[in-house]
C-alpha cells in the first residue's frame, strides 16, 4: 500500500472548504488508527476521547469486524448502495432482530435512509407528519438533530440556524428539563400547550428528543420526565421520536438510551455507531402501525451501504449476543464518574454529569478556564477530546466503549493535568493521584 504523506496543512487550506471543523480543532494529519489510539502520518499517537463523534463505539478497526469486512470484499460481495435485497442486509436485519429487538421485546420495522444521521431525522419527522396529518413538532432547547432542513428546524443551536430561520419548517421548542438555566417543568408547559386550544401552539405531529443531549452539553433527561412524556404522547396521539444517533448503541450503558425509563418510543433514529466500523449508515425504527410509507417515498441512492451492513451485523453478533459488553461499559463508566467527581468536580468545582461513557466536565462554574483551552492543551499532550454545550463550555468524554482501562485512566490523567495547568488554583488539594501518565504520545 502507498503511504501518502500530505504537505500539512497546505493542501487543506488551499483546497478544502472553510466549512471544515474537526480538522481545525485537532490540527494533525492522521494516517492510521487502532482500538482507542490514532496515529498521525508523523507517527505521533493520541488517545481517543472523541470516537469519530460517536461513530466508533467499538473502536478503530476492531479485528472481529475487520475480518468479516475483508472476507466479504475478498468474496466480491455486493458493495454499491441501492436498497436491493442482499445477503448482507438480511444478515444485519436478522442480527438486529435476534440480539437487539427481540430480547428487549421491541417490535419495529427498519427503514434505511441515506447514511447520515440527519437523513434519519428527516425521515422520522416526515413519517410522523404523514401519519398524523399535522405539521408542528415539539423539540427541545439544546437539542441537536442535524443540519439539513427539518432536522435543522428541530436543532436548537443559534449557530447553525442563523440566516436560515425563515426557511425552516414549523417546530416549537420548549426548554429541556435540565439545562444551564436550571431545572424546568417541561411536561407542565407541554401539557399546558396541549390542553389549551387557544395556546397558539398547534397540536404537534411529534415530540423529538435526545434522552441525553450530546451537543447541547450532555444533559440527561430524568426518568420520570421520559415516562410522563410517553404518557402525554399516548394521550394526545403524538408520535414520540427518540433521536438515539449519539446516545444509542451502548453509549449510555444500555443499547438504547431510553431503556432506563422502560419506555418504547414510536420512532427511533440510529446512525453513527450502528455502522459498527465508522461506516456511514442510518436507520429509523418504526412501530409497524406507523410504517405508512409508500414504496420509495423517502428515496435515496445510498440507502444500502453493504459494507456497513456487514460491519453492523458483525458488531451486533460480537458485542451484543450476551451482556458481558454492557457490564464492561458500566464498570468503565463508574471509573470515569468516580475519578471525575473526586479529581475534577470537588477539586475545581466543575460540573460532572452524564450517563455511561457519555460524560461531561462543565467548566462554566470554574472561573478563568475555557473548555477550548483545555481541549487544545489535551491535544498537545496526546488526548483528543472535544467541547460541546451552548458556549462550548463543556468537555465531552466520549471514548470508544472498548477503550482499555489503562488508556482510559491515562486519558483522564491528561485531562486532569491540563486542568491543573490552566486553572488559577484548585479549590482543594492536589489534583494528581496514582493515575498512569499518557505514554502513547510519542513520535
Ligand atoms: N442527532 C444527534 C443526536 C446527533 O448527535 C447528530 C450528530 O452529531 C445528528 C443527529 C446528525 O447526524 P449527522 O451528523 O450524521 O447528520
Amino acid at each position: 500500500m502507498t503511504t501518502l504523506t500530505v504537505d500539512t496543512p497546505t493542501v487543506f487550506e488551499t483546497t478544502e472548504s472553510a466549512v471544515r471543523s474537526y480538522s481545525r480543532a485537532f490540527p494533525a494529519v492522521f494516517a492510521t488508527a487502532k482500538g482507542d489510539l490514532l496515529t498521525t502520518q508523523d507517527g505521533v499517537r493520541y488517545i481517543d476521547f472523541l470516537s469519530g463523534a460517536g461513530t466508533l463505539n467499538y473502536g478503530h478497526n476492531p479485528d472481529p469486524i475487520k475480518d468479516e469486512l475483508v472476507a466479504y470484499l475478498q468474496n466480491d460481495g455486493l458493495v454499491h448502495g441501492l436498497d436491493l435485497s442482499t445477503s448482507a442486509k438480511a444478515a444485519f436485519l436478522q442480527a438486529l432482530r435476534t440480539h437487539i429487538l427481540e430480547p428487549r421485546d421491541l417490535d419495529y420495522k427498519v427503514q434505511f435512509t441515506s447514511p447520515s444521521g440527519t437523513n434519519a431525522v428527516e425521515a422520522a419527522l416526515k413519517v410522523a407528519r404523514l401519519s398524523t396529518g399535522r405539521t408542528n413538532v415539539i423539540a427541545f432547547g439544546g437539542g441537536f438533530h442535524g443540519v439539513s432542513t427539518a432536522s435543522l428546524a428541530a436543532t436548537g443551536s443559534g449557530y447553525y440556524r442563523q440566516g436560515l430561520e425563515a426557511t425552516l419548517p414549523q417546530v416549537t421548542h420548549i426548554p429541556y428539563p435540565h439545562s444551564p438555566l436550571g431545572e424546568f417543568d417541561s411536561i407542565g408547559l407541554l401539557r399546558h400547550y396541549l390542553e389549551d386550544p387557544s395556546s397558539g401552539v398547534d397540536k404537534p405531529a411529534a415530540v423529538l428528543l435526545e434522552t441525553v443531549q450530546g451537543e447541547g452539553g450532555v444533559w440527561v433527561a430524568p426518568v420520570p420526565f421520559l415516562r410522563e412524556l410517553r404518557t402525554l404522547c399516548d394521550q394526545y396521539d403524538i408520535r414520540l421520536i427518540v433521536d438515539d444517533i449519539q446516545a444509542g448503541c451502548g453509549r449510555t450503558g444500555d443499547f438504547f438510551s431510553f431503556e432506563r425509563a422502560g419506555i418504547v418510543p414510536d420512532l427511533v433514529t440510529l446512525s453513527k455507531s450502528i455502522g459498527g466500523y465508522g461506516l456511514p449508515m442510518a436507520v429509523v425504527l418504526i412501530k409497524p402501525e406507523y410504517d405508512i410509507w409508500r414504496p420509495g417515498q423517502h428515496n435515496g441512492t445510498f440507502r444500502g451501504n453493504q459494507l456497513a451492513f456487514v460491519a453492523a451485523a458483525a458488531a451486533i453478533r460480537h458485542y451484543w449476543s450476551d451482556d458481558s459488553f454492557l457490564k464492561q461499559i458500566r464498570t468503565k463508566a463508574e471509573l470515569v464518574t468516580d475519578l471525575l467527581e473526586r479529581r475534577v468536580g470537588r477539586t475545581y468545582g466543575a460540573g460532572i454529569r452524564g450517563l455511561g461513557l457519555m460524560q461531561a466536565v462543565d467548566l462554566s462554574t470554574v472561573p478563568g478556564v475555557e473548555a477550548g483551552d483545555v481541549s487544545r492543551r489535551c491535544f498537545e499532550q496526546g488526548l483528543i477530546i472535544e467541547t460541546c454545550g451552548r458556549q462550548d463550555e463543556v468537555l465531552k468524554i466520549l471514548p470508544p466503549l472498548t477503550i482499555s482501562q489503562v488508556h482510559l485512566s491515562a486519558g483522564l490523567n491528561t485531562l486532569i493535568e491540563a486542568l491543573a495547568a490552566l486553572s488559577p488554583a484548585p479549590l482543594i488539594g492536589d489534583t494528581r493521584g496514582d493515575l498512569p501518565t499518557n505514554e502513547v504520545h510519542a513520535a
